[in-house]
C-alpha cells in the first residue's frame, strides 16, 4: 500500500479518532453538515465510536441543509444534539441594526457570527475534553497550515482536524463508496456551505471558500469558530 491508497487514508482517519475517544472523552464533532462533516459522521456511526455529534441551527440555514440535517438523524443511530442562538441576542441584534446588518460590515458580521455560532458553540463545548472538525488545508489559502491537533484556547480544550491532509477528491470518493448523503446544494455548485444569507456557488477557478461572506476580503473569511490565536490579533 502506498500513502495515497484511498483505504490507507480511510484507515487513518479512523485511528484518529478512535484515539480521540479513547484519551480525549467527552470529544464531539460539530457537524454543519458539510461533506467532510458528512464523512466524519458515516465513520462515527460505522464504526460505533464514543464521539457525539451537535450542530449550530443559526436559525439561517438554507432548507437543503435542514433536510439533509432531518435525513442524517433517519440514516445514522449516532445522537446529533442541535444548539440555537439565545432568543433575546438574536431580537436585540436585528432590533438595533436590522436583520441582514452583516452585509454592511465585518464587525457586524462577527457580531452576528458570535450570536449566532460562537456564543452557542461555547454551550456545545461546555463539560467537552476535545471537539472535531471538518476543516482540510485545501479548502482556503488561510488553512493551508492547518494541523491534525490545535489548542483552543477560547474555549480551553483541545480541536483536531482528522481531515486535515484530505483532499476534496479524496472526500468525494469516500462518499460515493459508501453513499453517504450530502447537502444537494453541493450538485448546485456550492463548496462550503454556511447560512443562506452568506453563501453562494463558487466558479470553477475559485478556492472552496470563496462563496462564503462573498463581499469581504478573503482573510476576514472566518466566523469565529475556527479563529486561531494569529488571526484574532
Ligand atoms: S454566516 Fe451570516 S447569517 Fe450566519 S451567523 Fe454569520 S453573519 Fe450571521
Amino acid at each position: 500500500m502506498n500513502a495515497i491508497d484511498p483505504h490507507n487514508k480511510e484507515l487513518g482517519v479512523l485511528e484518529r479518532l478512535r484515539t480521540i475517544a479513547r484519551e480525549h472523552a467527552p470529544a464531539a464533532l460539530a457537524s454543519s453538515f458539510g461533506v467532510e462533516d458528512m464523512l466524519l459522521t458515516d465513520l462515527i456511526d460505522r464504526h460505533g465510536l464514543t464521539i457525539g455529534i451537535f450542530t449550530l441551527d443559526t436559525g439561517r440555514l438554507p432548507e437543503e441543509t435542514y433536510r439533509l440535517m432531518q435525513q442524517t438523524r433517519q440514516r445514522y443511530r449516532v445522537p446529533l444534539t442541535v444548539f440555537a442562538p439565545a432568543t433575546a441576542d438574536v431580537e436585540t441584534f436585528a432590533g438595533m441594526h436590522g436583520p441582514n446588518a452583516f452585509y454592511e460590515s465585518v464587525l457586524r458580521r462577527r457580531e452576528c457570527c458570535y450570536i449566532r455560532k460562537v456564543k452557542p458553540l461555547k454551550r456545545a463545548l461546555a463539560g467537552k475534553c476535545a471537539w472535531i472538525t471538518g476543516q482540510r488545508r485545501g479548502q482556503s489559502p488561510i488553512r493551508r497550515d492547518l494541523r491534525f491537533e490545535e489548542w483552543d484556547a477560547d474555549n480551553g480544550l483541545a480541536k483536531f482536524n482528522p481531515l486535515a491532509d484530505w483532499s476534496g477528491p479524496e472526500i468525494w470518493a469516500y462518499i460515493r463508496r459508501y453513499s453517504v448523503p450530502t447537502n444537494t446544494l453541493h450538485d448546485a455548485g456550492y463548496a462550503s456551505i454556511g447560512c443562506a444569507s452568506c453563501t453562494r456557488a463558487i466558479k470553477p477557478d475559485e478556492d472552496e471558500r470563496a462563496g462564503r461572506w462573498w463581499w469581504e476580503e478573503p482573510e476576514h473569511k472566518e466566523c469565529g469558530l475556527h479563529l486561531r490565536r494569529e488571526e484574532t490579533s
